[in-house]
């Protein structure tokens, strides 16, 4: 700026330029000492305006710190296959998600692959006399948009706010968005309560499902890890053998995610 400024003064006073030679010749000591006091003031804004910024980095939490919770759970990777593709409320179901849906007797969508072995899973159930039923299997955004407004309100109902209300549904409902009913490779499984109680068919599914592709999506004990409370209807297919190693290992989805993408 100082340079152009300086410039410009040269071709406004041309015309007295040779009268004025000597006296510019004794100002040039002077012009190199402006111009060096501009450049050190300059160097020296520029450190100062450093500072604040250096300071305000230093002042944000640390990423890791923030992070804690949802290593395990961050590990969706580009090339994941289908069938372990990982939908929770850290990684939402990406906006080109495309499913091929197949109904059920009663129904219920699921993704068309699952369909065989699902069929298979419950052939087996039957034929030990367990008596399992296809429960909610594929929602669209909507549906999962109207159970979480209707857990909400029955929590608001109960006197809490809506903030209160909303933290605590979303302990029940997933976040539309984040849950793998949208993807069509979830599904509830219940008993169908004359012939098989609840915990029969839920024993039978935690035992057997992995032989069939499917597993208990989240276990008791890994709430922290999964984000989703214990849910012992809930299971989704990942195929038999990531199903057998998860079963086997005792671990959730995530965590078999993370051993495989290190
Ligand atoms: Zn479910």
């Amino acid at each position: 700026m100082r340079q152009e400024t300086n410039d410009h003064n040269v071709d406004r006073y041309k015309p007295r330029r040779q009268s004025r030679r000597k006296k510019r010749f004794r100002r040039i000591p002077i012009f190199l000492f402006l111009c060096c006091l501009v450049i050190t003031v300059t160097a020296f804004g520029l450190i100062k305006n450093k500072d604040p910024l250096g300071k305000e980095e230093w002042q944000m939490p640390p990423i890791t710190a923030i992070n804690t919770n949802m290593t395990a759970s961050n590990t969706r990777s580009e090339e994941t296959p289908w069938n372990l593709i990982l939908v929770n409320k850290w990684n939402s179901i990406p906006d080109d998600y495309e499913v091929e849906l197949m109904e059920l007797a009663n129904g219920q969508l699921v993704d068309k692959r699952i369909y065989p072995e699902l069929q298979e899973m419950f052939d087996a159930a039957r034929s030990e006399n367990i008596y399992p039923i296809a429960g909610s299997g594929y929602r669209t955004e909507k549906k999962q948009k109207s159970l979480m407004k209707e857990k909400v309100t029955e929590y608001k109902a109960k006197g809490l706010s809506q903030g209160e209300a909303r933290a605590k549904a979303e302990a029940w409902v997933a976040v539309p968005g984040t849950s793998e009913h949208q993807i069509g490779l979830s599904i509830d499984i219940n008993a169908d309560r004359t012939q098989s109680t609840g915990n029969d068919v839920y024993e039978w599914l935690r035992k057997n499902s992995y032989k069939f592709g499917f597993i208990l999506r989240y276990p008791a004990d890994k709430t922290d890890i999964t984000g989703v409370i214990n849910e012992p209807w809930h299971y989704r297919y990942v195929g038999k053998e990531a199903a057998a190693q998860i079963y086997k290992k005792g671990i959730c989805l995530e965590e078999y995610l993370n051993k495989l993408n290190k």
